[in-house]
């Protein structure tokens, strides 16, 4: 699978092929069919947001479900997504009362899975995905709470741009 990875601020993205591991629980894999290019990305690329790389940017596009891990729901496989940048984890204060978006019931950091490890590899490195998504990329392996399906005439660059 290939991916569009950033190793250094202030340099090129690398588009090289990448090892994926499958969902895990609570997990899906999405065929990414169109995905923006957003200023969050921009920050860092450019050095604004130092966050730790090598990490998949891009967090707002929609896609094809491919797979899904055990316990997972809301989606299946062939459903048409749009990736939300913001996990909601269904149960916390804010989820509970309807501001899913301001969720706090997960404590690890935004560029790994929920479970605070990495689905890409490349080699022996771990590759982290921005916002937990990374959608510069064929295909992400992401929490499946962050996907909301659509119906499947929606267009893809129109579909992105909602994410
Ligand atoms: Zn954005
Ligand atoms: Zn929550």
């Amino acid at each position: 699978m290939k991916a569009a990875i950033l190793y250094q601020a202030n340099q090129p993205l690398q588009v090289v092929d990448v090892e994926q591991e499958g969902p895990r629980a609570g997990e899906a894999r999405v065929r990414v069919m169109a995905t923006g290019i957003c200023h969050s990305d921009w920050h860092i690329m450019n050095g604004d947001w130092p966050l730790p790389l090598p990490m998949v940017l891009g967090h707002e596009a929609a896609g094809i479900v491919q797979e899904i891990g055990a316990g997972v729901a809301n989606v299946t496989p062939g459903d048409h997504i749009i990736f939300s940048f913001r996990a909601h984890c269904g149960h916390c204060l804010h989820c509970s009362t309807g501001r899913s978006v301001l969720c706090d019931g997960h404590q690890s950091v935004r560029w790994t899975l929920l479970d605070g490890s990495c689905r890409i590899r490349r080699g022996s490195q771990d590759i982290f995905q921005m916002a937990r998504l990374g959608t510069f990329s064929e295909a992400v392996v992401c929490p499946a709470e962050m996907l909301v399906p659509i119906r499947k005439e929606m267009p893809w660059p129109q579909a992105a741009l909602m994410g």
